[in-house]
């Protein structure tokens, strides 16, 4: 009989006892709205705001309710208006592009390498169509930042981060999210840290601060936050900023402080699971590993695979008996989206034009999630099954 692993891969640790008491606690007093503070009472999300900024050595945080509304915000903050153009790497996911045109602006897509990072080479040649560049840290993998920033600087192209898969990861030893003008990050049960929804926003520009707070619906409360500009940076702007809802609640910031606390234990964790994987499945035939640069200090929440050169139908019967024996893998190279996966030209509102380097990158990409409950046994597990059914597919002819 052949091994079957019995786990959920969309199973997330329960929330930490301390921060359930916390919940609680705000639910007791009822104050729940971020402004709704008793007298010099400083809110959850304000202390959550300050705790987050401190830990990536940021000037100024917002906690948000999303994090697709985080960069949707930095993009309005940063001046992309209707018609813009903003440069994205084109292996993402669907709130990226989503965020673009939430904003009315116009995605210009770059190529994906085989270490599934940004191609610069690509993106050199397409600078000079776009003021900003909206970069994915997609599944955690970190392109050379200092090589990136360089380019972007030299062109005058304004970066901003999407950490949703790199929250407590860095390059060298600066925090993901803290090379360009904004990093955000996402608080939703699947990436690193859990309040069911939610976002964080960093800068250290007061401007985009400043303008970020009124836009997030601070009406003129912002004297309320504890990681902000001066009052100053807000006196202009707090005419010519609208209001677009989308405030944190102290509820969500109340589970988050304590999960922020231990998201370094968290990550070593998350570490230990990938580094399973990563050996559980080398040497093995047909199978290439996502080599990762030393530099990078990733979060391996999830992990990734490449069948390069595979037959659709060769991938498909991989799938399809890694399944059957409760490994559940996604392709990024299917033609229609499914479940959380989507590949960019299935983003039909944003009118984009072919990547071939992508495309053949994609077609051989298979990706898992890792979530905190699965034990490195598991792991252990999991990777001889995707070894045995890779193996087995790879041999026939
Ligand atoms: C989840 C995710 C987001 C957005 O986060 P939400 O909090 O779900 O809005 C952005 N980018 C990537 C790559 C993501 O996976």
């Amino acid at each position: 009989m052949s091994e079957v692993f019995k786990g959920s891969f969309t199973q997330q640790e329960p929330i930490p006892e301390d921060a359930i008491a916390a919940a609680v606690a705000v639910m007791r007093h009822g104050r729940l709205h971020r402004y709704n503070t008793a007298d010099a009472e400083v809110s959850e999300t304000a202390l959550l705001e300050q705790e987050f900024a401190a830990s990536v050595g940021a000037k100024y945080c917002l906690a948000v309710a999303s994090g697709g509304y985080a960069i949707a915000t930095a993009l309005r903050a940063v001046g992309i208006g209707h018609g813009d153009r903003v440069l994205s790497n084109a292996f993402t996911l669907a709130p990226v592009p989503g965020a673009i045109a939430a904003v009315g602006a116009v995605p210009v897509l770059v190529e994906v390498t085989d270490k599934l990072v940004i191609d610069l080479d690509d993106l050199a040649t397409k600078l000079d169509k776009a003021k900003v560049l909206l970069l994915s840290h997609m599944r955690g993998h970190i392109c050379d930042m200092d090589a990136l920033m360089a380019l972007c600087d030299a062109a005058g192209v304004t970066v901003i981060e999407d950490c949703a898969h790199t929250m407590g990861a860095a390059w060298r030893s600066t925090p993901s999210g803290r090379h360009g003008a904004v990093g955000c990050y996402s608080c939703q049960t699947y990436k690193h840290v859990n309040a069911g929804e939610g976002g964080l926003l960093v800068t250290d520009d007061p401007a985009i601060a400043a303008r970020a707070i009124l836009l997030s619906g601070s009406y003129m409360l912002f004297d309320r936050h504890l990681a902000s500009p001066p009052a100053a940076a807000f006196e202009k702007l707090k005419y010519e900023t609208p209001n677009i809802s989308g405030r944190m609640d102290n509820l969500r910031a109340a589970i988050l402080r304590p999960q922020l606390r231990a998201l370094d234990s968290q990550v070593a964790r998350w570490n230990q699971r990938y580094h399973t994987l990563e050996k559980g499945v080398q040497h093995t035939p047909g199978l290439t590993i996502v080599e990762r640069n030393p530099n990078e200090h990733f979060v391996g929440s999830s992990f990734q695979f490449l069948l390069r050169q595979w037959t659709t139908a060769k991938v498909d019967d991989v799938l399809s008996r890694c399944k059957k024996r409760g490994v559940e893998l996604k392709w990024f190279g299917a033609a229609v989206p499914s479940g959380y996966t989507s590949r960019y030209d299935s983003w039909r509102y944003a009118d984009i034009t072919a990547l071939p380097k992508s495309d053949q990158i994609l077609a051989g990409l298979v990706d898992m999630r890792v979530p905190l409950t699965f034990s490195i046994d598991d792991c252990s597990l999991i990777a001889r099954i995707i070894r045995e059914e890779v193996s087995s597919v790879f041999q026939q002819s």
